[in-house]
């Protein structure tokens, strides 16, 4: 049988087997579904069609990232962290997918028991995979507005930990934003400044300087946000600096774009109504973008370590 014609493996691995995604089922007395006591992660996988496999880009430090967040959320599960790649690749692996996937691990708060604690509620890790393509559009520019809802504070839910509960604030901004017309928002901090997009981070170029928010601005620290900043360094010599950013610099800089695992790298053409520099991707976004999916397609032998190859 030719592999095009092959029945789809199992997409979900759950309660420590791989099974149909259908057979992955959770109770409605799950804590994680009760209280968004859960730790997620996107990966996105890019089918390589030279190679006939698909590319999971990189894998190991969004499974690090995850188990990394366990401690502020004190969970522990019984798999180890190469145990949790392996997962991930045999997943990918025996969907059979021939195009690009995404895949999502999520480790929750399993336990079928009340009462918001995260200390002593047992944990466990399922991940499923599905096709993907692009999330947002990244040719045209993205018209975006300022939400009217702020990025959650550290000490409230922290953003690092991508809990699954806290992608209530994401939602409520990125709705609003849609609602309005817009394709996305961006959200500010409590304090007025810029914090990141719903689901991604931010950087803006201004005087030959690529400049996004640190850190410590409640952001995620994304991996694509990491990845950018290496190659914009490496690759176009460029200079990064993270710093706070005031929303009216968005206005007036010469580009803004978004990134992360599902927007990839998605330049933004207009702010609240506004042009930001020429109204269309500008050329540091451009480059940033080419590199970014040659990258991630496995087509740039240095960075060839980030890619692991599904099966
Ligand atoms: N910020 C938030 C709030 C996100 O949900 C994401 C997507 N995971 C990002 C930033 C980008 O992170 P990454 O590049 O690791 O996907």
């Amino acid at each position: 049988m030719a592999s095009s014609d092959m029945i789809p493996g199992p997409t979900a691995y759950f309660e420590g087997q791989y099974v149909p995604i259908e057979d992955a089922k959770v109770s409605i007395m799950t804590h994680a579904f009760n209280y968004g006591t859960g730790l997620f992660e996107g990966i996105r996988g890019y089918y390589c069609d030279q190679d006939d496999k698909i590319l999971i880009f990189r894998l190991r430090e969004h499974v690090d990232r995850l188990v990394r967040n366990f401690n502020i959320m004190c969970m522990e599960i019984p798999e180890t962290a190469e145990q949790l790649e392996e997962i991930c690749v045999n997943l990918t692996a025996q969907s059979g997918f021939r195009e690009d996937v995404y895949i999502r691990p999520i480790c929750y708060k399993s336990q079928l028991s009340l009462g918001p604690q995260v200390k002593g509620v047992e944990s466990s890790f399922c991940c499923y995979v599905i096709k993907l393509g692009d999330y947002v559009d990244v040719v045209k520019g993205l018209d975006v507005a300022v939400a009217s809802w702020r990025r959650l504070a550290d000490n409230a839910i922290p953003s690092r930990a991508k809990c699954t509960g806290s992608y209530i604030n994401s939602a409520l901004a990125s709705t609003e934003a849609r609602q309005a017309g817009f394709d996305e928002a961006i959200v500010l901090r409590e304090d007025g400044t810029v914090a990141e997009g719903s689901a991604m981070n931010i950087f803006m170029v201004t005087g030959g300087v690529l400049v996004t928010t640190p850190p410590t601005a409640d952001i995620l620290v994304g991996i694509t946000r990491n990845t950018v900043m290496e190659l914009a360094e490496a690759e176009l010599g460029l200079r990064v600096v993270e710093r706070p950013i005031a929303r009216t610099e968005l206005y007036v800089c010469d580009e803004v774009f978004f990134c992360g695992t599902g927007a990839q790298i998605a330049p933004v053409r207009s702010i609240d109504r506004r042009i930001v520099g020429g109204g269309s991707p500008g050329p540091v976004s451009k480059q940033l973008q080419d590199l970014y999916f040659s990258v991630v397609h496995g087509r740039a032998p240095k960075y060839r370590e980030w890619c692991t190859p599904a099966g």
